[in-house]
């Protein structure tokens, strides 16, 4: 075992566990106050859910895919002295995406006002006014949720009990879907008006209908692909940490958060190396730092009970696969689209309350080889298609060793109706279970969102940006305040940093690095 001593300067150095797209942007932040800082992550990339992996010549996103709100990123970038659109060239989408229901009717996605109630007409005349009458909910919930809770840090409870009045007004009790239904009687305008939660983990049933204010987003913001997939974005990150004097260590797992007199003091890796800092930011689901990383500290609040008891969000079969020759075919199904299947209610049922995978499904179908030739061999296209599935926390959890190959069948019939003929041409093939999210991301449940963003779960229920547990400990990303998406954790970095003093001794870049001393 190695122990590194604390060397001169200790006071700013830090250390951030995780380099998910969060904590890229805390050791980003981090490093523009000054501090050298350390990211460890156990993958061999950056990016976490947002990076990639390449077969065959195909590039797989693994995960997000939408970019909304550029200005996230543009003022991270300006906050450590840079320019984000001279690293990251961002694609608006138009239309954004397609739904296609059973019936064989579509929903077309778009920026334009006049052609969302254009197409809302089409499917419903009668609902026309009560679509614009949710695009003013979806206005009025931006400017309380996005606006007014977004940046701000919720760990004292009395930030969550100032903006009770607003939510009350708001009806923020309601879910997104009880609203959807309360302003259109189309079922699948209720559909096309309520499934955005489920981007972010959230049921649609029970999420806040705060979470209206997505719509809102992506009308105001559009959508964008970031050429070269989030990976692209992480990469840009990891440059920006480097030229700041921080250091990347891929492929280190850390087994323990070391905790002195109720300071947090440093890391200890899997391979019993220590690392001394006396400030240290876990990227890693919230529940995985408390659970695992603080297992040996006597826990006031993220006790193992409180975490067994959260609802968590959903998992994801996500099918990763590329086609020969295909980029002129389907000439009809664009970058984004949503199979819905024939059930919505019924469905999230199974999947949120009951823990069973049923036999039907809804997919998102992702296509980047439209938009970014770059990620497929020439002519070909690269596709993922994701199906929400229950969490393996549930009572009698999937065995997906044995049902993964099964259920991956079932999701190529579905994608038989959209893609004919496409299982001749799969030239790459891999698909992620919950267990993958469980064994690769180190995600309790195998939970593709962490904690659901339930009213009961967000804010100041939801784990603090700063720990209860320890001075110097710090948490980001999806399982955190504000919450999933990525967005929400690029936030939680900016949440974090502003509770952070500047290093008291700035770095110089001239100074080796922490491997080196
Ligand atoms: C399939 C999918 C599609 C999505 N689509 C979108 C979308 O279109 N738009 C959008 O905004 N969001 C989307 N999201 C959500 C978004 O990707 C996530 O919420 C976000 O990327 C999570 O970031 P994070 O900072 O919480 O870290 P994560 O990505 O969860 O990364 C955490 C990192 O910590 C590392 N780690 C964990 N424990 C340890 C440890 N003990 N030691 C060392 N390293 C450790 C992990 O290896 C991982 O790299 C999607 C997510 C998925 C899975």
């Amino acid at each position: 075992m190695t122990d590194s001593n604390m060397p001169d300067g200790a006071p700013s150095q830090a250390i951030v566990i995780g380099a998910g797209l969060g904590g890229l942007a805390s050791a980003m932040r981090l490093g523009a106050k000054g501090y050298r800082v350390t990211v460890l992550d156990k993958l061999d990339r950056p990016g976490g859910r947002g990076s990639s992996i390449t077969q065959s010549g195909h590039r797989f996103d693994l995960g997000p895919t939408i970019i909304t709100v550029p200005q996230i990123y543009e003022d991270l970038w300006a906050a450590c002295g840079r320019d984000f659109h001279a690293d990251i060239t961002l694609k608006p989408m138009d239309p954004f995406y397609e739904i296609r229901f059973p019936d064989g009717e579509t929903f077309t996605a778009r920026q334009s006002t006049e052609a969302m109630e254009a197409e809302v007409h089409r499917l419903s005349p009668r609902d026309v006014k009560g679509y614009r009458r949710f695009m003013k909910d979806a206005e009025r919930r931006y400017v309380v949720g996005f606006e007014g809770m977004l940046l701000k840090p919720m760990h004292r409870i009395w930030e969550t009990l100032k903006v009770l009045p607003e939510f009350a007004l708001l009806r923020a009790d309601r879910s997104i879907l009880g609203l959807a239904k309360a302003r259109v009687r189309d079922p699948r305008l209720r559909m096309a008006l309520s499934f955005h939660p489920l981007f972010i983990g959230g049921d649609p049933m029970h999420v806040t209908s705060m979470y209206a204010l997505v719509g809102y987003l992506e009308k105001q913001f559009g959508v964008h692909y970031a050429m070269g997939g989030v990976q692209a974005i992480a990469d840009a990150m990891t440059r920006v940490i480097e030229a700041q004097g921080g250091q990347m260590r891929l492929g280190e797992t850390v087994d323990e958060i070391l905790i002195d007199k109720g300071a947090a003091r440093g890391v200890r890796t899997t391979k019993g190396e220590t690392l001394h800092a006396p400030l240290v930011v876990s990227n890693a689901d919230a529940g995985h730092t408390y659970a695992k990383l603080l297992q040996k500290q006597r826990r006031r609040r993220w006790t193992d009970a409180k975490l067994k008891s959260r609802k968590w969000s959903m998992g994801l079969f996500v099918w990763y696969f590329g086609t020969r020759g295909t980029r002129g075919q389907w000439a009809d199904v664009g970058h984004h689209t949503i199979v819905s299947g024939p059930r919505y209610e019924g469905l999230l049922k199974d999947i949120f309350i009951k823990g069973h995978l049923a036999e039907d499904m809804s997919l998102y179908v992702h296509r980047p080889s439209l938009t970014d030739p770059s990620c497929a061999p020439e002519g070909d296209d690269t596709f993922y298609a994701l199906s929400p599935v229950p969490h393996l926390g549930h009572d009698t959890p999937v065995n997906w060793a044995t049902e993964g190959e099964v259920y991956r069948r079932k999701v190529a019939k579905v994608l038989e109706g959209l893609i004919p003929g496409f299982e001749d041409k799969i030239t790459a093939s891999r698909f992620f279970t919950p267990e993958t999210f469980r064994d690769r991301y180190l995600s309790p449940n195998g939970s593709g969102f962490s904690i659901e963003p339930r009213i009961l779960q967000s804010a100041w229920f939801r784990p603090h940006n700063v720990s209860e547990e320890a001075s110097g400990l710090f948490l980001v990303g999806a399982g955190t305040h504000p919450g999933a998406g990525v967005p929400g954790v690029i936030a939680s970095a900016e949440v974090m940093a502003g509770m952070v003093p500047a290093a008291p001794h700035p770095i110089d870049l001239t100074t080796p690095k922490l491997a080196a001393e």
